[in-house]
């Protein structure tokens, strides 16, 4: 890692003009901010469409909305004060806890007044004669640039569904992802929710508690494995704080950036008893550690069946209707295929008197009426309240949104057109000085999100470091680096059950008309940190350096 703390004297700036604007304010636009400013010294400034920090957190308020990381983990790790001094009180922390923490971050490096809330931005266009970004916001403000960071998240962009007749609807809709901040009223409402994933599993149990009633759309069932959340006790808080150097290690050393190891054996190294035991007390202690039981569970059908058939066990006998729990543990993907939920009583959910599952999948939404759902059968569920738990346009929705023209006016949405195309889900060839925080192409959402948001924005401050240490003026990806980091990528996929969950938002399946491609790294974030280290020591191999006078 090229040293960060090296830089040549800053440019003198005009209004507007900026060493780097970096577009989002969530963990990595606060990260990169203190890189680049903090460290490095650079005009820096965020620009941010919320009018609070706190990114996927600001947004997602949902009931029962919490992380699935554990909170230890789920937070940065390159300051030992801020672990000292930062206390989380659950060991799965709920959406204000995190903006709370964030909050705290943003204070205590004293980003905010480079933070510009209530500032979405419409499109950003790159000069090849200045080697300058021009970003545009939707209130028709204008800055410059000599780097472009996308700061954007990966599941920031809604995905409401064209259902018919949602225009009609009478009662009143939210997508998870876009709550109102005040909250919903559920009192004694008639409450349909859509989707069962992450967002949907952590929801219904807090929605069916407060409701009338609950009717769970269930297109495709999950898998679902206890959180077991609580408050964390003071000796567990101590123990973290004197062996953090330790966990920082495990997390930089694992596959998903989790304080926890993967077990290296196969699941076939153990008798079936014995594998059964390992499961139930996998279970028993809960979280996304389930499947790092066994070496193989993520990489073999055949290894994979016996933790998933392990689960559907145990929702067949949490669930009182033999109907309902069939169709809820009749998954049709393998485990963690998808992205795991981890949950508090969904399952159980089911064996209240007030709520319902719906199998879509048997019988689909023919259209929403003014009054609920009716399906194709004909069947009516009369509804006040409609709850969309329908995910995102997940990697790339954050982008394409925005109008980003690279060399010669190629629009980001041209160069993608075929699915994203990116080295090191960094960068794009046609954006000379675009670096894309967690871009497809990254480990990312394979990932707890803080540890590649850290190790992007570190890497991304050296970069710049070494250009200005060096006077180069535009960095850009090659096309010979872009196809191998493709194939590599695919490689990366195919060694793993992944693509196998073909309605996956990883594919980029869950939205009709986008292109169906892997969109994240499953390399693993140690080997992918690896990459990128040698990347950059052999003089950022991969990339075309530029260098024409770059300052304006
Ligand atoms: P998701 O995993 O994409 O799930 C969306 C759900 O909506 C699926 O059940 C999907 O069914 C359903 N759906 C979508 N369109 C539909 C339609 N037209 N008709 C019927 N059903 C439809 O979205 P998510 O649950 O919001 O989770 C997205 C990601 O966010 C997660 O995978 C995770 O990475 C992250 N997340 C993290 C946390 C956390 O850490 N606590 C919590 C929530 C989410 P199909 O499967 O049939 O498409």
């Amino acid at each position: 890692m090229p040293d960060v703390n090296s830089t040549s004297p800053a440019p003198v700036f005009g209004e507007g003009q900026y060493d780097a604007i970096i577009i989002g304010a969530g963990f990595a636009g606060l990260y990169q901010l203190h890189c680049l400013r903090n460290r490095l010294g650079l005009k820096a400034r965020v620009l941010e469409a919320a009018d609070g920090i706190g990114g996927t957190w600001y947004w997602n308020r949902y009931p029962g909305a919490r992380c699935d990381s554990e909170s230890h983990s789920y937070c940065y790790s390159f300051s030992d004060e801020l672990i000292r001094d930062w206390e989380w009180s659950e060991r799965y922390p709920e959406h204000p806890e995190i903006r709370r923490y964030l909050d705290f971050v943003a204070d205590r490096f004293d980003l905010k007044r480079d933070i510009q809330l209530g500032t979405r931005v419409a499109g950003a266009s790159f000069d090849a004669a200045t080697s300058r970004w021009t970003v545009t916001t939707e209130a028709g403000e204008t800055f410059s640039a000599q780097f472009l960071i996308t700061a954007v998240g990966c599941l920031s962009s809604a995905n409401v569904p064209k259902i018919p007749g949602l225009e009609d609807f009478r009662g009143d809709w939210y997508h998870t992802g876009e709550w109102p901040h005040e909250g919903v009223d559920f009192a004694g409402k008639r409450v349909g929710q859509i989707g069962t994933g992450s967002t949907g599993i952590q929801a219904a149990p807090v929605i069916a508690s407060q409701a009338a009633h609950l009717t769970v759309f269930q297109r495709t069932p999950n898998y679902s494995v206890p959180a077991h959340n609580a408050p964390l006790t003071q000796a567990f808080k101590d123990q973290v704080k004197s062996g953090y150097a330790d966990i920082r290690r495990t997390m930089h050393a694992t596959t998903n950036g989790h304080p926890f190891t993967i077990d290296d054996r196969s699941v076939f190294d153990v008798s079936p008893e014995e594998r059964t035991e390992i499961y139930e007390k996998a279970w028993a202690k809960g979280g996304l550690q389930f499947r790092a039981n066994f070496r193989d569970i993520t990489t073999s059908l055949e290894a994979n069946a016996t933790a998933a058939e392990f689960i559907k066990d145990k929702i067949r006998a949490i669930v009182k209707d033999p109907e309902t729990a069939a169709k809820l543990a009749d998954i049709d993907h393998p485990y963690a295929a998808k992205r795991p939920p981890i949950d508090s009583f969904y399952f159980e959910t089911f064996n209240r008197e007030n709520v319902e599952l719906a199998d879509i999948r048997a019988d689909p939404i023919e259209r929403i009426t003014q009054t609920g759902i009716r399906l194709q059968s004909g069947k009516e569920y009369p509804l006040d309240i409609l709850v969309f738990a329908t995910g995102f346009d997940a990697m790339t929705g954050p982008f394409l949104r925005m109008d980003i023209r690279g060399r010669d006016g190629l629009t980001l949405g041209e160069a993608w057109e075929a699915g994203p195309r990116t080295y090191l889900g960094l960068n794009v060839k046609g954006f000379p000085n675009l670096f894309t925080i967690t871009g497809p192409g990254s480990p990312s959402v394979l990932c707890n999100m803080p540890v590649p948001i850290e190790q992007h924005a570190e890497w991304i401050a050296g970069c710049i470091a070494h250009m200005r240490k060096n006077d180069i003026a535009t960095i850009e990806a090659t096309e010979e680096a872009t196809e191998a980091w493709a194939a590599e990528v695919n490689r990366a996929a195919e060694a793993t059950l992944l693509p196998q969950a073909s309605s996956s938002w990883y594919l980029g399946a869950n939205v009709p008309g986008k292109p169906r491609v892997f969109m994240p790294y499953a390399g693993g974030m140690a080997k992918y940190r690896g990459i990128c280290d040698e990347v950059a020591a052999e003089g950022y191999k991969g990339f075309e350096l530029g260098k024409v006078a770059a300052h304006a």
